[in-house]
């Protein structure tokens, strides 16, 4: 292992590999990455190249190992390479990789995602969030009549034109104020409204009455750090839809499946009118669902009138995975995920307190992620207050350890079932250097 980093130094250690790698590829791809916050422009340094992962390690192009806190951005929750899951798409891939029509697969995923979830009582499946709530988005407007949608700053909700307003991850990653090529008309729909703040939603239900086609909004956000609903958030976010004959949307594409057995529905049990999912039922492919109450989803084609399909949706391999995972996701499964966060929370608390740095440790469930300010964290302002440079000094500490954090402040860490005493001690071991150069941090 890597010893601690000396102070002042940013970027300590080469990564020759990846840096080749990362020239090849900006050669040829656009800022050398195929998702924006793998380049670590929030943070500086190489992007580090993984060529493998087992359990919770990761391993990249120069031999390295890292313990694993991004775990693909959440759907990694069996670990990498879960020999179960590993089997189930070796079983799959075996009778071929696509067909283009209807399998068995994909019902047994949609039954084991009903099952688990009361309110989801049908599902469409497609390939990325993304494709997730950009149809949700359609069929409330479809099934509603009415054009605008509501959502929070700081709320990602993948890369949907309408929705890239005010957005978090990526977009508040670069604090981009909107995005081009997303056009007037496309945006002209959209009212953003601060987080955690429901005079707001009231007021503008009151300014466009008839208007709105539904609320989106993160189950419990993850994208701009993790900042949970204040109590009784989500509750009048459904009756101020209701009340108004708009359709409330809940996002669990992060918290799905991984905040409880029945994602954050599981923790809070406000029911949605719809709901989006993906990363962890796809078990680390692409597959993404939406869903919810029968009448609605009946307006989809080709029972209904608003457009939908997809060439890979449904996929059979996708599915296995998808299957392999839910099915390992147990009580006790979910209670370990629980256990590990909570302890990595507790040493993260514990280091930077013993170091006098000004943080904030949020979390909702297994969720988690620090904020480098003393103030609570309520919405998408609060966390941009923050003092990112000092996550920059601890995440470089923490990598040149061999400790995968995610290459930004504005997102959620994960854990996952194969956190074990070995990767916990060795997050343990990393802390207090990266405390220490938090603590050292200067603001340039
Ligand atoms: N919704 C939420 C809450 C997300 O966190 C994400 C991705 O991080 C998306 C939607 C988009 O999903 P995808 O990246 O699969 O398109």
């Amino acid at each position: 292992m890597s010893e601690a980093p000396s102070s002042g130094t940013p970027y300590p250690y080469d990564a020759p590999a990846s840096q080749a790698l990362f020239d090849r590829a900006a050669a040829v791809t656009p800022g050398g990455v195929n998702s924006p916050v793998r380049a670590f422009r929030a943070v500086g340094g190489t992007p580090r190249f993984m060529v493998s992962g087992t359990g919770p390690y990761l391993t990249d192009a120069d031999g390295r190992e890292y313990v694993d806190l991004v775990c693909s951005w959440g759907p990694m929750i069996l670990g990498h390479s879960h020999p179960d899951v590993i089997a189930a798409v070796q079983d799959a891939v075996s009778r071929g990789t696509s067909f283009g029509t209807p399998g068995e697969g994909e019902v047994a995923l949609a039954e084991e995602m009903v099952d688990r979830i009361e309110p989801l009582e049908q599902v469409r499946l497609v390939s990325s969030g993304t494709e997730a709530t950009m149809s949700a988005i359609r069929l409330a407007r479809g099934f509603t009549r009415r054009t605008k949608v509501i959502k929070f700053a700081g709320c990602y909700h993948g890369h949907v034109d309408s929705l890239l307003a005010a957005a978090g991850s990526g977009v508040a990653t670069f604090a981009l104020p909107d995005t081009p090529g997303v056009t007037g008309a496309q945006a002209g729909d959209t009212i953003v409204l601060p987080y955690n703040d429901l005079e707001s939603v009231h007021e503008a239900f009151h300014r466009h009455p008839g208007e709105i086609a539904c609320v989106i909004t993160e189950a419990s956000p993850g994208n701009m750090g993790v900042v949970p609903p204040q109590p009784g958030f989500n509750e009048g976010l459904r009756d101020a839809c209701h009340k108004n004959g708009a359709l409330y949307i809940s996002d669990e594409v992060m918290t799905g499946f991984r905040t409880s057995r029945a994602g954050w529905y599981g923790v809070d049990g406000v029911r949605p009118d719809l709901m989006t999912f993906g990363k962890v039922m796809g078990g680390g492919f692409p597959a993404a669902a939406f869903g919810g109450r029968a009448d609605v989803m009946a307006h989809l084609a080709p029972a209904g009138p608003v457009y939908q399909a997809g060439t890979l949706s449904g996929n059979p391999i996708a599915t296995a995975a998808g299957l392999a995972q839910l099915r390992l996701l147990d009580e006790a499964a979910y209670a370990k995920v629980d256990a590990v966060s909570q302890t990595v929370q507790n040493l993260v608390t514990e280091a930077l307190t013993k170091e006098g740095v000004a943080h904030r440790l949020q979390n909702a469930s297994n969720m988690f992620s620090v904020f480098f300010t003393d103030r609570e964290v309520r919405n998408y302002e609060d966390a941009k207050r923050q003092e990112s440079f000092r996550f920059t000094a601890f995440f470089h500490s923490m990598l040149a350890q061999g400790v995968y954090l995610p290459p930004s402040s504005f997102e959620s860490w994960f854990v996952s079932t194969a956190h074990d005493e070995r990767a916990v001690q060795r997050i343990a071991d990393a802390l207090p250097a990266a405390a220490r150069a938090a603590a050292e941090a200067t603001a340039e």
